[in-house]
């Protein structure tokens, strides 16, 4: 009877077609309906990328029963850069795909982030990111050495019996039959294919060229280095950073820099991001470490020191794509950067091609004949496209709200974000980590939950055919 009378209330409970999480307590009734179904087709699928889209895709995948191949180009495996962010909307993904014992042993949990002044590192901005955080967004924050995180995701596709080719360069897609080509001339058949190629995907021109706009330079660039902690432990100026695991970010006139400590506290990671409009082939990286000290040269005496232990880095260039109208062609769709790349200023971009990989596995059990494939991948890219483009959004406006001068505009920006400093009760913030409505839209978002909605919404409910 309880369950009936269950039933009843939850078919009855409309969704609000406005930003509400009033009925968020009645998805344990309706959980059951995102598992699985087990007599959808199990498709051959093919992977084109094994960085952290292309790995996660894949092992959502195959989760789902899909035979999973990847095709990467590199004989050899790895990652640029030192450390990344995993926020809540991704962790709770990848624990989901069983990833939780292979990241254990490397993820760090910070326990806040703190926005500071860039002349003196004063707090002007704060988020904690331990328990209530934890307990709002079902999830932890993690921050992560790169090559830990693709490690685990690699580890996993492999334990999971997924095949990789290292050395295999696609050069052509076939988008109907659908194929590949590779390099040495072979030509290989799927399903499906999934090209996860990169912010340089080549599947994006191939497949969209007649729409495809050229990637963005929003007119910045950013200094990647990492700092070893034994220096920074014995000065007070630094030593301070070490405390805790924590995220410090320094923000000023176009300028800001990122900082975490990564591998359990052996090393500490920064991202310096500054303006830049010229074309990344004339860069001199030669002269990187000289430039960045003068691109920082009086911010808060701390933070410069740090950047003098700084012994190498690299200038990455920092690009942005405009929001595609089409990911799908045939039977063929891409996802990851080379569908939605984005500035890292939500550090959100690899945490949208885990949600892509999960959302295209649970699109995937909608699918009851291989014939409605194109159907379904063109509901899975309506609900990736809103998402992803409204976070390719947020973070270019992360890009203008922490580059103030000093001025009104600067001095109202830290004046709304006093009350997240004290401690006191808030409803809005220019920190989009603490802003209450970004919060939830950011952190709190279910991909499994928007793909089901958008099948019901456009007729395809689960269990129906196209
Ligand atoms: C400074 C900086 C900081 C960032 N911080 C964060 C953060 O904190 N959190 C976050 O979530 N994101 C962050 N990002 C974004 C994140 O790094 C990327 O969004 C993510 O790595 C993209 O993954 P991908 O698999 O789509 O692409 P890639 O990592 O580029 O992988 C593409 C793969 O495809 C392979 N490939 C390419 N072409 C072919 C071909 N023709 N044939 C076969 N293989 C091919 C490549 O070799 C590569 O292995 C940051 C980015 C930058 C630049």
């Amino acid at each position: 009877m309880a369950s009936m009378a269950n039933q009843y209330a939850t078919a009855s409970l409309k969704d609000p077609t406005y930003p509400s999480n009033c009925l968020e307590f009645i998805k344990q009734f309706r959980e059951k309906g995102t598992s699985c179904p087990t007599d959808r087709p199990k498709l051959e699928i093919i992977v084109v990328g094994a960085g952290l889209g292309g790995l996660a895709t894949a092992v959502a995948l195959k989760t789902h029963g899909h035979s999973v191949t990847i095709y990467e180009q590199t004989p050899e495996l790895g990652e640029v850069g030192a450390g990344i962010q995993i926020p809540p909307n991704s962790t709770k993904l990848l624990l989901k795909l069983g990833l939780g014992p292979y990241l254990k042993p490397y993820v760090t949990e910070p326990d806040s982030i703190s926005f500071r002044r860039w002349s003196n590192g004063k707090t002007i901005g704060f988020t904690e990111l331990t328990q209530k955080f934890c307990e709002l967004f079902g999830a932890p924050y993690h921050v992560i050495h790169r090559t830990d995180f693709h490690s685990a995701l690699y580890r996993r596709a492999l334990d999971l019996g997924i095949d990789i080719t290292l050395g295999s360069k696609v050069v052509d897609y076939d988008s109907e039959s659908p194929s590949i080509t590779l390099e040495n001339g072979s030509l290989v058949k799927a399903d499906l294919i999934v090209a996860a190629d990169g912010i340089k995907s080549i599947a994006r021109g191939i497949l969209h060229g007649s729409i495809e706009k050229p990637l963005e330079r929003p007119g910045f660039a950013a200094y990647r280095a990492t700092v070893d902690v034994n220096l920074m432990k014995d000065d007070p100026d630094t030593a301070w950073l070490l405390e805790k695991p924590a995220l410090n970010i320094w923000i000023g006139d176009k300028r800001h820099v990122m900082t975490y400590t990564i591998g359990a506290g052996k090393a500490f990671n920064m991202v310096l991001s500054h303006p830049d409009e010229s074309d990344p082939s004339t860069w001199d990286q030669s002269t990187a470490l000289r430039d960045m000290r003068a691109e920082f040269g009086g911010w808060d005496p701390r933070l410069t020191k740090i950047i003098g232990f700084i012994d190498k880095t690299i200038k990455w260039p920092l690009l942005t794509g405009a929001p595609m109208s089409r990911w799908a062609s045939g039977k063929t769709v891409i996802l990851g950067d080379a569908a939605h790349a984005m500035l890292p200023y939500m550090s959100q971009g690899a945490a949208m091609a885990v949600e892509d990989g999960v959302a295209l596995a649970q699109a995937l059990t909608h699918l009851a004949s291989r014939a409605d494939l194109p159907g379904v991948l063109s509901i899975f890219e309506t609900v990736r496209i809103e998402r992803t483009s409204q976070m390719q959004e947020a973070s270019l406006l992360n890009g203008q709200l922490w580059h103030f001068p000093d001025g009104p505009l600067q001095q109202a920006r830290d004046a709304a974000m006093v009350p997240e400093t004290q401690g006191v009760t808030f409803s809005h913030s220019p920190n989009q980590w603490s802003d209450p409505a970004t919060q939830m839209w950011c952190y709190g978002y279910d991909s499994e939950r928007e793909i089901d909605e958008a099948f019901k919404k456009w007729g395809f409910g689960l269990g129906d055919s196209l």
